[in-house]
């Protein structure tokens, strides 16, 4: 039977922008503004959504990097923003990310069995050998030869420090891996070979996943889920294969259409849609979309449309759904 490993309720993050004599909030940005999604365990949850529509800021929160303004967070069955001490550092160690950049994160000046073994020294007692084989074992799960443990990131290409960033991610056995854009900085060859090793990983190791991208095509390839982002609300979720086949919300619409051609203009391509994405201090009336939507009516500029359940977990916030 699945199991919900990760329940999203109503979740807030606002900015505060401080001015005055005083220095008091002034006003507001409303980055995260009531989302809702669930998560089951062994599924990749695909996060899509253009740059300032809060998919960072959500991840941020959840990793607990951020506070949250309210809403709650069910990680394996606890509260993720009411616990103890103990409890808040064994749950660290099932959370981890991989980072967009493994030029920026891994520090040039240590070696690898340090990079890799941090995590392991902060958490586990063990002894400098045994490091070395736990940083070894780490290093072949993701498809580098042990004796990377003695080299330097610099030693390496852009996809063999992805997979060390990857290794580090992995080194506590984590439940849940958030992979914030894990392909756009490496070569088109090198990002075929991660989404197959970030595949294999999740089966071999039952890895829970959520996928930021801005690239669909890579999204339609790992994610058995999507939610789509905008303006700091959900505009669209549901199961991938349904959310692609039966795309109800116009911005979802929007995004689909612009998934790039690969063979011809490469994974790089970013969908673009007509306008900016609106200031999230001052949000537009009603649907967040209605500037930049072209199906809005006079209804979209006065309510928040609610959200929709379109039958097999598959909803969409739009006025114009039936
Ligand atoms: Fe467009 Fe209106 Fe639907 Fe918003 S509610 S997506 S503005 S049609």
């Amino acid at each position: 039977m699945s199991k919900s490993i990760l329940r999203v309720e109503e979740l807030k993050k606002y900015f505060p922008i401080r001015g005055g004599f005083f220095s008091k909030p002034v006003a507001w940005v409303k980055a995260v503004d009531g989302v809702t999604f669930e998560i089951e365990q062994g599924e990749v949850l695909g996060l899509v959504g253009e740059s300032g529509c809060g998919k960072t800021t959500l991840v941020n929160v959840l990793l607990k990097l951020e506070e949250p303004t309210s809403g709650e967070v069910f990680f394996d069955g606890l509260d993720l923003f009411n616990m103890g001490r103990k409890d808040l550092r064994r749950i660290r160690k099932h959370l981890q990310i991989v980072f967009q950049d493994p030029f920026w994160s891994l520090n040039p000046r240590l070696l690898i069995r340090d990079i890799v073994g941090e995590p392991i020294k902060v958490h586990n007692n063990c002894s400098r050998g045994e490091l070395v084989k736990r940083v070894g074992n780490l290093l072949e799960m993701v498809g580098l030869p042990k004796d990377g443990v003695y080299k330097y990131p610099h030693e390496f290409s852009g996809g063999e420090r992805q997979r060390i960033a990857i290794a580090r991610a992995l080194a506590l056995s984590p439940k849940l891996v958030v992979l914030d854009e894990p392909t756009s900085s490496i070569d088109i060859l090198s990002q075929a070979q991660i989404l197959e090793l970030l595949k294999k990983l999740k089966e071999s190791l039952g890895l829970t996943y959520i996928l930021i991208s801005h690239d669909l095509s890579v999204v339609s390839h790992m994610a058995d889920r999507i939610a789509v982002m905008y303006l700091g609300r959900m505009v669209e979720y549901g199961p991938a294969g349904d959310v692609f086949d039966r795309t109800a919300h116009p911005y979802t619409k929007a995004l689909f259409a612009a998934i790039p051609n690969l063979d011809t203009e490469g994974i790089d391509s970013i969908a673009t849609i007509e306008g900016n994405v609106p200031s999230a201090i001052n949000p537009p009336s009603g649907c967040r979309f209605h500037t930049r939507c072209p199906m809005a009516e006079g209804i979209c500029k006065k309510n928040q449309p609610p959200m929709i359940d379109l039958g097999g977990g598959h909803m969409a916030a739009c006025h114009l759904i039936e």
